[in-house]
């Protein structure tokens, strides 16, 4: 008679998962990070709406560069209406 293991289907969740900041093991206590830190990181990310999802490519100089005059134009031209 053969015993058939239920039990053996546990989700391997929290083995061998790493930081998506730095890639470093992960903290179950900052899950899914490895600190505070990185923790913060990731949320200040968020915020300041750096993060590129579904995406691997940085934001070149230029772009930066362009949506900064973006906004200096758009100052501009309120500065024109309100003057
Ligand atoms: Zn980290």
């Amino acid at each position: 008679m053969s015993q058939i293991k239920i039990m053996d289907i546990s989700p391997k969740t929290s083995q061998g998962a790493k930081c998506p900041v730095c890639g470093a093991p992960m903290n179950a206590h900052y899950k899914p990070f490895c600190s505070k830190h990185c923790a913060d990181v990731d949320l200040n990310r968020w915020f300041t709406g750096n993060y590129v999802v579904h995406t691997n490519e940085q934001p070149t100089e230029e772009d930066l560069v362009a949506s900064v005059m973006e906004q200096k134009e758009i100052l501009n031209k309120n500065k024109g209406t309100l003057g």
